[in-house]
């Protein structure tokens, strides 16, 4: 997809954003970047433009990569298998042709709402846009924290998601009331949604299939650490068996605590990657100064997305 921008597209894209729709998502990382804030407003027009062009080629070729990768997990037989209606699987089926729509690409200086640390942002009214806040992806002089293809691929899972609903199927189970924007600000790090996105992202990365185990995925996640591709400053990686289980996801509270221990410090090809530490956050338990992370409750997401037929058992004592 090659982007020739005509002069009211160019000064459409340098308008900063301020809107709010009734279901958006996004990335969003834990500190703003105000020197790159700076560095963008102080910019004469013409430079911003011939910046922004560039930037927009190079988001453009990575929309490619990711429709690319997204149709093919979505014509695997093992992931249409695990929609179980035919309606459904004729949802599925017009994934390719949706992922297609996704052409624009919208760049703003600033998040939506004065949300600054929102780096990238979709919403539900308009799903064929991207949006990305430029001091969170680019300083001006050069790409910053996690790469683009990175932020592009959860920002695509939202946009997925948002198709698959739209269409009635239902692609994870809801475990958290994120009906509000404030809930869904609140809960980020935990919510259903964004774990879903992050999780596109690690199936990528380690060459998921759509029902690995627990053991499959962290083997396939090591070979990643053993090539090189992730990598971290701050831990050394292993994969551990253990006899002590952890049977939930982390609450709001829990999750922050273990994602500040990670922070930025996890890296994919050199660069630091918000999906997984957001992801491992919710599903780790601390260990003295150690963070295990339970591949089992990464599997769990993993049959579940999608799986809503997924039976789970309960005694329902109702009041007389
Ligand atoms: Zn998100």
């Amino acid at each position: 997809m090659k982007i020739i921008l005509t002069e009211s597209q160019v000064k459409r894209v340098l308008i900063e954003q301020g809107e709010e729709t009734s279901d958006q998502t996004c990335s969003k990382s834990k500190s703003s970047a105000p020197g790159a804030f700076d560095k963008w407003k102080s910019l004469d027009d013409a430079t911003k433009r011939s910046k922004a062009v560039s930037i927009k080629s190079d988001i453009s070729n990575v929309i490619g990569r990711c429709v690319t990768e997204y149709t093919t997990w979505f014509s695997n037989p093992g992931t249409i298998a695990k929609f179980k209606t035919d309606k459904e699987k004729s949802v599925v089926k017009q994934i390719p042709s949706f992922l297609s729509t996704i052409k624009n690409i919208n760049l703003s200086i600033g998040g939506p709402g004065g949300r600054n640390t929102v780096i990238a942002w979709v919403s539900n009214v308009n799903m064929t846009t991207i949006n990305y806040n430029l001091p969170m992806i680019h300083n001006t002089e050069k790409y910053v924290g996690s790469s683009i293809y990175e932020i592009t691929k959860h920002e695509m899972g939202h946009l997925i998601d948002y198709f698959l609903t739209k269409n009635g199927v239902k692609t994870y189970i809801q475990t958290l009331d994120i009906d509000s924007q404030q809930e869904y600000q609140d809960n980020y790090l935990i919510n259903d949604k964004d774990q879903y996105a992050r999780l596109s992202y690690l199936r990528q990365l380690v060459g998921a299939g759509p029902s690995d185990s627990g053991q499959v995925l962290l083997t396939k996640f090591m070979a990643r650490v053993e090539d090189g591709t992730v990598t971290s400053p701050k831990f050394n990686m292993s994969g551990i068996q253990s006899k002590t289980p952890k049977k939930t996801k982390n609450d709001i509270n829990t999750a922050k605590s273990i994602d500040s221990k990670i922070g930025m410090s996890i890296m994919v090809k050199g660069r630091p990657s918000i999906n997984l530490s957001q992801l491992f956050s919710t599903f780790a338990l601390t260990s003295g100064n150690d963070i295990w992370v339970s591949f089992d409750l990464v599997a769990q997401l993993n049959y579940t997305s999608k799986d809503t037929e997924r039976m789970y058992y309960y005694l329902k004592l109702s009041p007389k």
